[in-house]
């Protein structure tokens, strides 16, 4: 039998100090989006979660 967890885990946006709730399980490198200053945060490490501004990437398309 598979234990159910349903815990909810969660990190604080460090722009805006807001709430950023995970449904499930965040992927190290992933990329989410502030819900409160939409901010791109990457998921610098899951053990504990730590979230980090994105870097911004420009877009440079050839010319
Ligand atoms: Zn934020």
């Amino acid at each position: 039998m598979m234990p159910t967890q349903s815990t909810v885990q969660s990190a604080t946006c460090p722009e805006c100090e807001g709430e950023i709730a995970f449904q499930r399980r965040p992927l190290a490198g992933e990329v989410v989006v502030c819900v409160g200053c939409s901010a791109e945060l990457e998921v610098q490490t899951v053990e504990p979660l730590v979230l980090a501004l994105a870097p911004e990437v420009e877009e440079d398309w050839g010319e």
